[in-house]
C-alpha cells in the first residue's frame, strides 16, 4: 500500500520515533508547525476520522491515554495542542489517521 505512515510503521521510512507500543507509534514532524512537533498514529491503517466507528474508535483513546506520557517525554511541560485534520477541507495530507502533538510556546488561536 501506497501509505507513507505505514512505510513508516514498517520501518521502510526512517523517523526520529519517541513513542512505540503494539498499537500506536508516535514520531517526530519532518516538517515542523511548532517548535515541538510530534505525529501519533495507530498501527492500524485507517484512513482518516472520517472512518472511525465503534469497531475501531478504541484506539483514538488508546492514543489519549499515552499523551501525558509522550508530551512529558518531549518537554511539553507548559501545555499542548492536540490536532487531527480530516478529510481535504481539514487540511490533511497524509490520508493515515494521525494526531498532531503541537507545543514548546505559547500557541496562538486555531484556524
Ligand atoms: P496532515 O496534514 O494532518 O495530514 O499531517 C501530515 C503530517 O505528516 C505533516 O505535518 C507532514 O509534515 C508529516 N509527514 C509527512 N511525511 C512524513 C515523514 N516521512 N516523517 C515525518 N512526518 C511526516
Ligand atoms: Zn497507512
Amino acid at each position: 500500500m501506497d501509505c507513507v505512515f505505514c512505510m513508516i510503521r514498517d520501518g521502510k521510512i526512517p523517523t526520529r520515533k519517541v513513542y512505540e507500543d503494539d498499537k500506536m507509534l508516535a514520531f517526530y514532524d519532518i516538517e515542523p508547525a511548532a517548535p515541538v512537533h510530534i505525529v501519533m498514529i495507530p498501527k492500524e491503517h485507517i484512513a482518516s476520522a472520517n472512518e472511525l466507528n465503534a469497531d475501531n474508535a478504541g484506539i483514538v483513546a488508546h492514543i489519549f491515554s499515552k499523551v501525558p506520557e509522550i508530551a512529558k517525554s518531549v518537554g511539553l511541560d507548559g501545555g499542548y495542542r492536540v490536532v487531527n485534520n480530516c478529510g481535504a477541507d481539514g487540511g490533511q495530507t497524509v490520508f493515515h489517521i494521525h494526531f498532531h502533538l503541537l507545543g514548546g510556546k505559547t500557541l496562538g488561536k486555531m484556524a
